[in-house]
This record gives C-alpha cells, structure tokens and sequence, in this order.
C-alpha cells in the first residue's frame, strides 16, 4: 500500500486538484488501481451549504456526499468510485472528536489537536486505503494556512507510522512571472518549501505551475534551495487547450516514471494511447462545431458550473465536433428577452439552481427553445423550468410555478417533496445520491441510453408534481423516466420537438472523457443536427 500526498504552495487555485486527477490517470494507465481524495481545513462539515460565490460547484457521489468540486475531477480522470469517507474536512473530524468527548470516550483526558485531532485524521487516512494499490490524498489550502498545520503534522506522522518508502510527498508550487525583471521566479517556491520542512515534511516531488518553459538553470537553484532531487523537479505549464493533455504532459516530463521508482512499485510502462485520442478528438475534432447556450445565474464564475461545461466537452469527444460553450445570464434574458441572446444557440442547456433570482429569464429560454425547436437539455431547475413553461404556455396554467418560487401559486406543478416538508437543518438534507430511474419504453432518453434503467445522482427538495400529470401527458409532455419505488417523475420530454430533454438527476455528475455522457452525447448529436442543416 503506497501514499502520495499533494500539498500547494505560494496561492491557492494552482490546479492541485487537477494535478491530482492527472497524476491518477497516470498511473492507471500502468496498470494501477487508484483512489483519489481530498482533504479540507475548513470548518464547514461539507461545502453542500457554501454559496457558489465561496466555493463554486457542489459535486455529489453516489451514496449522497455533498463534496468539493475537485473529486469531480478525481472521478473524471480515473475510474475511481468515492465516498463520503473521501472528503474529509475539520469540521467532519471536530464534529467527531466532540461527540466522542461529550460520551465520555477519552477517559477524562484532556482533548487536544496533538494526538485527537491528528489520530482522527491519520484513521481516515488507514481506511481510506483499503482496497488500492495507491491513494492520493490532497489537502486543500496552502501551506502556511493556520487551519492546514493539524493535517500536515498528521502526514508527518503517519510517514513515520507506514514507512518513509512508502509515502511520497509532491509540493505543487507556482512560479511568477515577474514581466519586469522578465523572468520566472523560484523565491516564493523556496520559502513554502521551508514551510513545509519546518514541520518535518521534505517534498519528493516538486511540481512548478508556470507560464514560460523552466531553464535548466532554474530546475538546478529549486534542486539545491528546495532539497529535492533535479530530475523531482517537474514542469507544470499552463494547459492551452483542454484539461485532459495534463496526464500527457506529466507523461512527457517523466513523473509517472519518478513515482513508480520514488515508491518502489513495479508497474508496466505507461500506455497513454486513451488519452491521446481523447485530446485529439478534444483539440482537432473532425465533425464541426455546435454552440450550446447554457442559461444561469453565476455564468461569470469559472467553477460553478464546473462538471455541466466537462461534460459538454466530453459529449465533443463522443461526438467527434468541437462544442463552444455560450455563457448566458439568465437576468440578462429577462431584461432583454430570449432572442437577443440565445439566437446563435443550436441547443439550450438550463444547469441546476437554487432561489428565484433569474428564474423567469430560464423560462423564457425554454420558451424560447420549444417554440423554435431548438434542442433543450434541462438539468434539475432545468427540468423544473420545462415543466412550469409548458403548463404556462401549452396548458394555459397562468402563474404556473414551482413552489420553491412562489408557495401560493394556484398551479404548484413543481412542489416540495412530502418527507422534506419537515426539515428544518440546511446540511444534507434535500433528496441525495444515486436512485434508479425505469425509463419509458420510446423515449427519447430510453434510445440515448440503450438501457431500460439506470442510476442517477440528485440533489434537490422540489420534484414533479403527479397532480399534473395527467394533463401534462396529454398535452405533449411525456414522461420518460421514473423512480420505481416512489413513482417520482425523473425525466420529462416534448413530444412535438427534435430532443426537448428535462431530468431531475445530475448526470453531469458521471461524465468521463473516457465515457461521454450518454445524455450529454445524444443532446449534442441533436444540436449538431440543427448545426448542419443551418449550413446546407
Ligand atoms: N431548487 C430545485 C430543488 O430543490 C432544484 C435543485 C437543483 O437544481 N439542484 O428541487
């Protein structure tokens, strides 16, 4: 059983995460069985209650975790399952250590960060690691951070506990660009290195995020300053076309090869064949161009819609075309109506949300969407949103509503579930996690899928309200997927229209580069449909 650990220095949002990803990818394809996950110092028990603004995405597993968004590129990047036991944070581990002090488990002793807190963290480490050839376990923050020095005296213990051979520590650390004196800088790098040494963790491995190419010269100083070997010290540019060349790139500079031997493992020599066609068909696709609308209301933030934009990738690749995202503000569609700004679309995409800010601009591009027969894939709300806009405008239920929007709307079609109706605690509350959905025989998600069931992941309160169903059905929207237990309506479609797709669940959440969406790839195959037949 070997560990890798991945610490950050210098700034936060260097792409640990993804250096995480990628370095698992890696070794997968030597034959490796990986786990990936991440460790955060905050307080919060999970980032499920944190604002998109603090935190963007909220990326949910199979058993229900509300986890950070990089175990979405964990999950991306490897064929790794995880769980809620592979994102642990400080309040996850204080929430414990109090509850066991309030039962009396630490015999009248006094409580502290070293050994309590430490042992709680290095006994998720031991557990976490069952079952795998590797784990790589990235811890959130920056070296330095005050609420980052209980996991890092952790490590340093559990080194010493498993065996030096068999951890290996990589430092991600960023190396400025300093335009004046027209240079990169290595000082910043040597000094969170020395941090880290300070509490008796030596990085193996170096990995410098930087914009211009390293010298010889410069790999040489952070050798000598940093104490880690020169061939340890790993260039990490900036990627300029897609996220998946970073296994490639890693490749080429030699790091699944220094980790192998760094730990002792005897693997085969990587295959990196998968990834390469992947970024091919990523970077020079064959089969044109669609551009794809997606309406929501944190549209300026890189991560929010962080796996719903991987995925449109992935559906690129599946497809073979290039996919260009177009970025819509929904309050913008409001003020300005759907044509101004979703006229260029060849499919509309609307991504889960929470509140009414900007709701009415989503039903407009739906809207917009049915009656122009423009490919729609709505996602949660989406699927909310095409349910309210057809018993509005199909139905004539004026004031349609979800009841999250509008509690005394006379038409509630989307309403809350019964068993949240009690529930008062925000934290892992709402309907989480994977749930089969039986899909309906001549559907349009049945033929995309090629199954007759699946599983899905769901994060929501609202649902599909049955009183409507009936009329909803018969006026042209189909229901195409249901929970078989709760008979809970799961996917919703427009009859009368080219691929009108709504679903409760998130299937962005189990899109690979590697396995496209199937969802995804039949939404993207209809808006390059329309694509080309514009052309002819
Ligand atoms: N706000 C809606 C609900 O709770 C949709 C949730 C979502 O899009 N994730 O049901």
């Amino acid at each position: 059983m070997k560990y890798i650990f991945i610490t950050g220095g210098v700034v936060s949002s260097l792409g640990k995460g993804l250096t995480s990803g990628a370095l698992g990818a890696l070794l997968e394809t030597r034959k490796l069985n990986v786990r990936i996950q991440k460790f955060d110092p905050y307080l919060n028990v999970d980032p499920g209650t944190m604002s998109p603004f603090q935190h963007g995405e909220v990326y949910v597993l199979d058993d229900g975790a509300e986890t950070d968004l990089d175990l979405g590129h964990y999950e991306r990047f490897t064929h790794c399952k995880l769980s809620k036991f592979n994102n642990l944070t400080s309040g996850q581990i204080y929430e414990h250590v109090l509850q066991k002090e309030r039962r009396g488990d630490y015999l009248g002793k006094t409580v502290q960060v070293i050994p309590h807190v430490t042992n709680e963290i290095k006994a998720r480490l031991y557990a976490a690691g069952e079952g795998v050839d590797v784990l790589i376990t990235e811890i959130g923050g920056t070296v330095g951070d005050i609420e980052g020095l209980p996991f890092l005296e952790a490590l340093r213990q559990f080194s010493l506990e498993v065996g030096r051979e068999n951890t290996l520590f990589i430092h991600v650390t960023l190396l400025p660009y300093l335009k004046a004196a027209g240079e990169l800088k290595t000082k910043p790098s040597q000094q969170s290195v020395a941090k880290l040494r300070e509490i008796g963790i030596q990085p193996d491995i170096l990995v410098c995020r930087t914009e211009q190419p390293m010298t010889d010269d410069m790999r040489q100083k952070l050798s000598l300053f940093c104490n880690v070997e020169q061939k340890a010290v790993i260039e990490e540019m900036d990627v300029k076309r897609s996220i998946y060349e970073l296994p490639l790139m890693l490749a080429e500079e030699g790091m699944d090869r220094l980790v192998v031997d760094k730990l002792g493992i005897d693997a085969p020599e990587s295959d990196m064949s998968a990834w390469s066609s992947i970024v091919r068909r990523l970077v020079s696709p064959k089969g044109g161009e669609v551009k794809i609308a997606v309406v929501g209301k944190y549209i300026d933030l890189q991560d929010a819609y962080k796996s719903i934009y991987e995925s449109l990738a992935h559906a690129g690749v599946g497809n073979d075309c290039s996919v260009k995202i177009i970025r819509v503000d929904s309050e913008d569609v409001e003020r300005d109506g759907a044509q101004k700004h979703l006229s260029g679309a060849d499919g509309i995409l609307i991504p889960g949300g929470f509140g009414d800010r900007g709701i009415e601009g989503k039903i407009l591009a739906a809207k917009y969407a049915r009656e122009n027969k423009i490919p729609y894939f709505g996602i949660c709300l989406g699927m909310q949103i095409a349910v309210i806009e057809y018993a509005r405008d199909v139905l004539g239920l004026d004031g349609a509503n979800s009841a999250e929007f509008n509690e005394s709307t006379l038409y509630p079609v989307i309403t809350i579930m019964d068993d949240q109706k009690d529930i008062v605690d925000k934290g892992a509350t709402m309907r989480l996690g994977s749930y089969e959905c039986a899909l309906v025989d001549g559907s349009k998600a049945r033929s995309a899928y090629g199954q007759n069931s699946v599983r899905e992941r769901h994060r929501h309160r609202f649902e599909y309200n049955n009183a409507y169903r009936k009329r909803l059905e018969e006026a042209g929207l189909m229901v195409a997927g249901l929970n078989p237990k709760r008979n809970l309506v799961e996917i919703v479609e427009v009859k009368d229209h080219p691929w009108m797709v709504g679903v409760q669940f998130h299937p962005e959440f189990q899109s690979k580069p590697s396995k496209p969406h199937p969802l995804f790839c039949a939404f993207v195959a209809e808006a390059l449909k329309k694509a080309s037949a514009e052309k002819k």
